[in-house]
């Protein structure tokens, strides 16, 4: 009896051992799923957050850029709705990255979304953003960052205007506006 008792407890502890190892292996595929999903979010470009060509550190940006503009581009932040400096500014020109001065988009694509933030249907070029899946804050959205510099701008939504259908919710703190027709 209790070599039978041994050996069912000895079966049950292999087992336990199996299921063990079987829920391991399937927490890793599951890991592995999330981060290939993330990746797929990931609409724009070659760059990666490893592969930025501008590297800096924390120091550096901050020599370089306000606080405001420390905060939104290094560390994510939002500015408050209505208060940034684009909010609602519908002047001609084109609009680059406060860090880094890569183009990311232009008035003509600008609009009125009421959303409290500049709005944009379109970048300038897909090539000069990277959007990357961003489950942050308790939402799932799409954050949208320069390629050349790997600062935050903002994120981009799904219920934008013809032709795209896009809204580009960008913060005025990320932004350097030029005014005037773009040199091609
Ligand atoms: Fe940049």
């Amino acid at each position: 009896m209790n070599c039978l008792m041994n050996l069912k407890s000895d079966y049950m502890h292999i087992n336990l051992k199996y299921l063990g190892f079987v829920a391991l292996i399937s927490m890793s595929f599951s890991a592995c799923a999330q981060k290939s999903s993330i990746n797929d979010q990931s609409i724009a470009t070659t760059a990666t957050m490893d592969t930025f060509e501008i590297k800096k550190t924390d120091d550096e940006w901050r020599k370089q850029l306000s606080p405001v503009q420390f905060n939104i581009l290094r560390e994510k932040g939002t500015e408050r709705a209505y208060t940034g400096e684009y909010d609602k500014f519908y002047e001609e020109g084109t609009y680059y990255c406060a860090a880094c001065g890569t183009e990311l988009f232009t008035s003509k694509t600008k609009y009125n979304s009421g959303c409290g933030w500049p709005a944009f249907y379109e970048p300038s070029t897909n090539k000069n953003i990277v959007e990357k899946k961003d489950v942050s804050h308790g939402m799932v959205r799409v954050e949208v960052m320069c390629a050349k510099c790997g600062g935050h701008l903002g994120h981009v939504f799904e219920d934008g205007p013809k032709p795209t259908g896009l809204r580009y919710c960008i913060n005025s703190g990320s932004l350097k506006f030029e005014e005037g027709k773009k040199k091609e």
